[in-house]
């Protein structure tokens, strides 16, 4: 033990399905998104759902960071929308868990990096809405769901990082990237998700948009680190030094390691 101070990153769970094989409810999350953050330098710790505000704001206020993961659809309701045939799995107490951190990070200049539902979910915590299925409500769309029954870090398609941004400064890292008309940075990205940000929440500016116009990444004006990508850089991380930058970079802003 070298007595070193480490920042620890909240992150919030999936519910595992009760009819696999194990029986129980329980919940979980990817070991990617641990092993991202640990080789970050930082310690993971997983926080539950809990619907009673006081317990959920205690363990808030023991995490030096939040990290909100991919996972299953925000229910419409939150957005104010009537659930579409396409809306997929939701999960309500992971809603509420989620919404709420978000929502603690924003008003306290909390270092928070959210990542495919999390980018959902800080959308929809600020006011914004969600397409319920790219598919079908975005006409012209590109391919985002490249699940199930593909590798997980499978480059899907590019996305375009506007100069100035927050995610630009951290991508640029050598060796340099395609440069496009504009000054924007050019990343491939994998893309595992069906949903995306409709209505652009007040307070978000955009950090990165697909081909076909999908947001793909968000930063909040005036927070000292916020920042969410819709693609999988957890999936990314052990082969790729740009997105392992995203999580190096959240535990940089954590205020006693700066
Ligand atoms: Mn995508």
């Amino acid at each position: 033990m070298t007595g070193r101070r480490t920042a620890t990153v909240g992150l919030t769970c999936s519910s595992l399905s009760p009819e696999d094989e194990f029986g129980p409810p329980r919940l979980g999350q990817n070991r990617s998104y641990l092993r991202a953050l640990t080789r970050a330098g930082a310690t993971p710790l997983l926080i539950p759902h809990l619907d009673d505000p006081d317990l959920l704001r205690a363990a808030y206020q023991r995490v030096d960071a939040l990290l909100l993961p991919g996972g299953v659809d925000v229910a419409p309701e939150e957005y104010g929308q009537r659930r579409h045939e396409k809306c997929g799995t939701v999960d309500p107490e992971r809603d509420g868990t989620e919404l709420a951190l978000a929502r603690w990070c924003l008003d306290d200049g909390k270092p928070l990096l959210a990542i495919c539902r999390g980018i959902q979910v800080l959308n929809v915590a600020l006011g914004g809405s969600l397409y319920q299925d790219i598919e079908v409500q975005v006409p012209g769309a590109i391919r985002h769901d490249w699940y199930p029954g593909h590798p997980r870090d499978l480059l899907a398609h590019t996305v375009q990082i506007p100069p100035g941004t927050r995610l630009a400064a951290i991508v640029r890292a050598e060796p340099p990237l395609p440069a496009v008309p504009g000054g924007a940075i050019e990343l491939e990205v994998n893309s595992l998700h069906h949903q995306a940000i409709r209505d652009l929440a007040p307070g978000l500016t955009v950090g990165a948009l697909a081909p076909d116009g999908i947001v793909e990444a968000v930063e909040v004006e005036g927070h000292p680190f916020a920042l969410s990508v819709q693609w999988h850089p957890e999936e990314l991380a052990p082969a790729d030094a740009r997105a392992q930058a995203l999580f190096d970079a959240l535990v940089q802003a954590v205020s006693f390691l700066r």
